[in-house]
C-alpha cells in the first residue's frame, strides 16, 4: 500500500501548490477551446494526475466558465478517451447521425 504522494512531477505539471497536498494533484496548463476568445461560454482542457494509492489516477480536467463563474471537472482517462470519438461522431458526421428529439 502506497499512500505517499509521488514526488516526481509529470513533464506537463505546472508545479503548483496542489502538488504538495496530501493527494499530490498535478495540473497542466489549460488549453482554450474558444476559437474567438470572446465566447460567453468558454471551455478549457488540461491534464491532471493524482498520486494517491497504489495506482496513479490520471485524466483530463475540463474547465467551463461564464464570466467569473468557473467550474472544474476532472474526468478520468477512460471517459476522456471515449469522449473523443463520441464528440467526433456527434459533430463531425452527417446530421442524420445526430440523436433525434423524442
Ligand atoms: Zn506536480
Amino acid at each position: 500500500m502506497n499512500n505517499i504522494p509521488n514526488p516526481a512531477h509529470p513533464p506537463w505539471c505546472l508545479r503548483g501548490p496542489e502538488c504538495a497536498s496530501s493527494g499530490g494533484l498535478h495540473l497542466s496548463a489549460l488549453v482554450s477551446a474558444a476559437p474567438g476568445g470572446d465566447e460567453v461560454f468558454q471551455i478549457g482542457a488540461g491534464l491532471w494526475r493524482m498520486d494517491v494509492g497504489p495506482t496513479e489516477r490520471t485524466g483530463v480536467l475540463l474547465e467551463l466558465s461564464v464570466g467569473d463563474d468557473v467550474e472544474r471537472w476532472p474526468i478520468d482517462l477512460a471517459q476522456a478517451v471515449k469522449l473523443v470519438p463520441l464528440l467526433r461522431r456527434l459533430i463531425g458526421g452527417p446530421a442524420a447521425d445526430l440523436p433525434q428529439a423524442a
